[in-house]
């Protein structure tokens, strides 16, 4: 079967043909099943793109967009923070790595020192705790030696004592005295 002028026609505008070509075309479709299904499939593309809407801008686009920029912006921005940050932190260890090999043998002769000063301080350390423990040791034994009322009197005493002082220290110091002079 000579399906050329049939499959030319399938693919154009009903309009541009004439009366007589598609009535042709129309009593081939019905005789011929390559053709026809060849016009079906083209009917359900146009169809289905027929029935896509346009796609345009969805509500909140623009905003999306915004928010997009500004994440992408903040995370330039976290970038750059981090490469300075390396950067200085690269520096800062090439620095103390020319500043060590050029005080390396300053730095050994202090290493027996730095280690002399730590000995010293821990020696220290523990000669001043040995001494607080005595202390404490100490100052329980006296605090066990004195009996409960010479406790209670001496306390006694004290806040009659402190009294006093607020007492004298107010009056001394009353502005009514200093006016009435
Ligand atoms: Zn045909």
């Amino acid at each position: 079967m000579n399906h050329m002028p049939y499959q030319g026609w399938i693919f154009e505008d009903r309009q541009t043909l004439d009366e007589a070509n598609i009535s042709a075309l129309q009593n081939h479709l019905a005789d011929c099943a390559e053709c026809s299904a060849l016009a079906e499939g083209l009917q359900q593309v146009e169809q289905a793109l027929r029935a896509q809407p346009l796609l345009g801008p969805t509500d909140g686009f623009t905003l999306r967009w915004q928010q997009r920029l500004e994440i992408s912006r903040q995370q330039a921005h976290r970038r750059q923070t981090w490469l300075t940050l390396l950067a200085a932190m690269g520096g800062m260890i090439v620095l103390l790595g020319a500043l060590t090999f050029l005080f390396w043998p300053w730095l050994k002769s202090l290493d027996l020192t730095l280690w002399a000063a730590f000995y010293q301080a821990f020696t220290a350390y523990l000669f001043l705790s040995r001494a607080g423990e005595q202390f404490l040791l100490a100052l329980a034994s006296v605090v066990k030696a004195i009996p409960l009322p010479i406790w209670a009197l001496s306390i006694g005493v004290l806040c009659q004592l402190g009294v006093l002082w607020v007492v004298s220290f107010r009056l001394l110091t009353n502005p009514r005295r200093i006016a009435l002079k």
